[in-house]
């Protein structure tokens, strides 16, 4: 499976309307909520699924949406009931605001794509499709954005491709702070800098924000502006990560990358969340991408992969400052993350590898995640 984004035009009458659908369901969750509240305080005992949906029959939704409202406080529900049952702490499900109601699910039915989307009950909506579907449709999550902007997400099932050969080189990558990648061929993928510019944009609009009264209608003028500089930071972010993802797997068959838990990357003082996020989604990228490009992602053990000497394999420590590896042993003196990406790469063919696959966590999580994979951030 796999998830396409595209950005949605509708007309002043549709977005009425879609937003009011999001009431609608908004309402619909917050109703349910309170009966099944109601239930357990008097019974003891939740809805069943089955008597769930029964409840959802006249919501005035398309039937299939709300029956995926249904669905969705059914199974929050389940997992509170498997904590309680494992003795540990549990609430029950949140109330929800309009604000936090956001996308518009349709599992299977309900919508067809040509030119434009055509929804059951919205009508046609103009959309623009910058690429081509491959594979059959699924579902439809129609998805409102922070900043008011609407997307359609369509999750695809991939026809099987004749896997590629790639013929290129192996390759070893550090990640950094300083340097988006450094290879172990010595070349460099940069952070990008363009950003610098939205993020004073941002830095603007968030102070244009604090002045706002609260409650009014300027702040939320400016809390929308915010939302939509934060929305291009992160596909200026995600568009640069793609190009570089593209350009790795065409020339190499083999990126070798460290094997980072979030809680490592933290103790190793890498604590800035931006990068994190970076290096999380190019990490996925590559994995989801590798296999029609035919090649192949491996992780390592990342320990003392920047200290260890890549000529000799003794241990030169060096503090974070520290630019260059300069090794008293061998003589070895090399740029420091040239010299840690080598390490990395030597680890693959030496037998260290820790998994030579993109698990299942590895793989973009953000679509595990119900009709989010545009998260703006
Ligand atoms: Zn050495």
């Amino acid at each position: 499976m796999r998830a396409y984004a595209f950005r949605l035009y509708p007309s002043k009458t549709q977005q009425n309307e879609l937003e009011h659908h999001l009431w609608t369901e908004k309402k619909l969750w917050n109703t349910l909520l309170e009966k099944t509240k109601k239930r357990y305080g008097e019974e003891g005992r939740f809805y069943s699924q089955r008597e769930l949906q029964l409840m959802v029959k006249d919501s005035g939704l398309y039937s299939q949406s709300a029956q995926a409202i249904a669905h969705r406080l059914h199974r929050a529900l389940q997992v509170k009931v498997r904590a309680k049952n494992r003795g540990q702490k549990w609430g029950f499900p949140r109330f929800k605001s309009f604000e936090r109601m956001r996308s518009i699910y349709y599992p299977q039915s309900g919508f067809s794509l040509d030119e434009k989307l055509q929804v059951s009950q919205f009508g046609e909506i103009s959309i623009v499709q910058h690429r081509a579907i491959k594979g059959k449709i699924k579902t439809l999550t129609l998805k409102r954005e922070a900043s008011g902007k609407w997307h359609a997400i369509f999750t695809v099932e991939q026809e099987l491709q004749t896997p590629k050969t790639n013929k290129g080189p192996a390759v070893g990558l550090d990640l950094g702070l300083n340097r988006l990648a450094t290879l172990s061929d010595g070349k460099i993928i940069q952070n990008p800098h363009h950003f610098r510019a939205l993020e004073q944009k941002l830095a603007a609009a968030q102070r244009l924000l604090s002045r706002k009264h609260k409650g009014s209608h300027n702040r939320q003028k400016a809390a929308k502006n915010v939302a939509l500089v934060h929305e291009k930071m992160a596909d200026a972010r995600k568009d640069y990560l793609h190009k570089s993802a593209n350009w790795l797997l065409s020339n190499y068959s083999k990126i070798v990358m460290e094997d980072l838990r979030i809680d490592e990357m933290a103790q190793k003082g890498h604590g800035k969340g931006i990068h994190d996020a970076s290096w999380g989604m190019l990490t996925n990228m590559l994995c989801y991408k590798a296999e029609s490009a035919g090649s192949e992602i491996v992780f390592v053990d990342p320990k003392y992969t920047s200290q260890e000497c890549s000529g000799c394999h003794s241990i030169v420590s060096k503090s974070l400052r520290e630019r260059i590896h300069q090794c008293s042993s061998c003589g070895l003196v090399l740029d420091r993350d040239v010299n840690a990406a080598i390490n990395i790469l030597t680890r693959a063919t030496a037998g260290m590898a820790g998994s030579n696959a993109c698990g299942d966590e590895a793989i973009a999580p953000s679509l595990k995640q119900e009709a989010a994979p545009f998260r703006a951030r």
